[in-house]
């Protein structure tokens, strides 16, 4: 994985990579994958990493299968109201 989308969350300070949704869209997603509440799988993309939100059922069985997932850092920071407002 590339060091190059590693930035730091402006709020809290959390080490965040920056990844690009299936819709284009920039999102934060946590560094470290979450094994009970993970729901996000990032993978590199040429220049870019790419991340897909996975349904719910779906993340579960990926998990159960040691796959890794990732959460949004807007669902774990401490400041994810901050987050959604300007989101
Ligand atoms: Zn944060």
């Amino acid at each position: 994985m590339s060091a190059n989308h590693l930035d730091q969350c402006r709020s809290c300070r959390a080490p965040i990579y920056w990844c690009v949704t299936d819709k284009g869209k920039p999102m934060p997603v946590d560094p470290h994958p979450d094994r009970v509440r993970g729901n996000v799988s990032i993978y590199p993309d040429g220049g870019t990493m790419r991340a897909v939100v996975v349904p719910k059922a779906k993340a579960a069985a990926m998990r159960a299968q040691n796959q890794n997932l990732h959460l949004a850092h807007f669902t774990t920071c401490p400041q994810g109201r901050t987050w959604k407002k300007n989101r």
